[in-house]
């Protein structure tokens, strides 16, 4: 964990544009920004992934984006929009193990093609997708009641 960019930020060893910090989170901007005034959020504490991240943990990371997200669409930095995004794994496009919310913030008429190869245009079987997601929130749910069980 020590080698992790992102603790080593926390830690104030490794150099960061901060924009704001509590005792959960920190967000500063992306070294290679996407967007003027790309911003990320990351829990203060190491967590890979999504499934290593606690629910409250989580709910600060979006409460926190969310702000940041109104205010670059503030008179002070004047975007027209943000994006807001966690690449959840490698298979997601993640390349650094330690979770972060992407909060970017987007004009009229900018060239950032966000997500237009990953669009799915069609529905596929949406039923049986339906479903599949309600039993994953489901088995969730029962992890939840279940004490052998601390998904958080
Ligand atoms: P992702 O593909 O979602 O894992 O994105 C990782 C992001 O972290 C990229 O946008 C990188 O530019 C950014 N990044 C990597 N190292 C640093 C760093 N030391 N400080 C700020 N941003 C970083
Ligand atoms: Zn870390």
């Amino acid at each position: 964990m020590s080698e992790c960019v992102f603790c080593l930020i926390v830690a104030g060893a490794a150099p960061a544009h901060r924009v704001f910090e509590d005792d959960t989170v920190c967000a500063f901007l992306d070294i290679r920004p996407i967007a003027r005034g790309h911003t990320l959020v990351i829990p203060k504490s190491h967590a890979t992934d999504l499934s290593g991240l606690d629910a409250e943990t989580g709910a600060e990371l979006f409460r926190v984006g969310h702000r940041i997200a109104r205010a670059v669409q503030g008179p002070a930095f004047a975007a027209d929009g943000a994006n807001l995004l966690i690449n959840d794994g490698k298979a997601a496009f993640q390349t650094v193990g330690h979770v972060h919310l992407h909060v970017l913030p987007r004009t009229h008429g900018d060239k950032f093609r966000f997500a237009s190869g990953l669009v799915l245009r069609r529905s596929h079987e949406p039923e049986r997708v339906a479903a599949a997601i309600r039993s994953g929130l489901a088995a969730l749910d029962t992890a939840a009641t279940d004490p052998d069980t601390d998904t958080g």
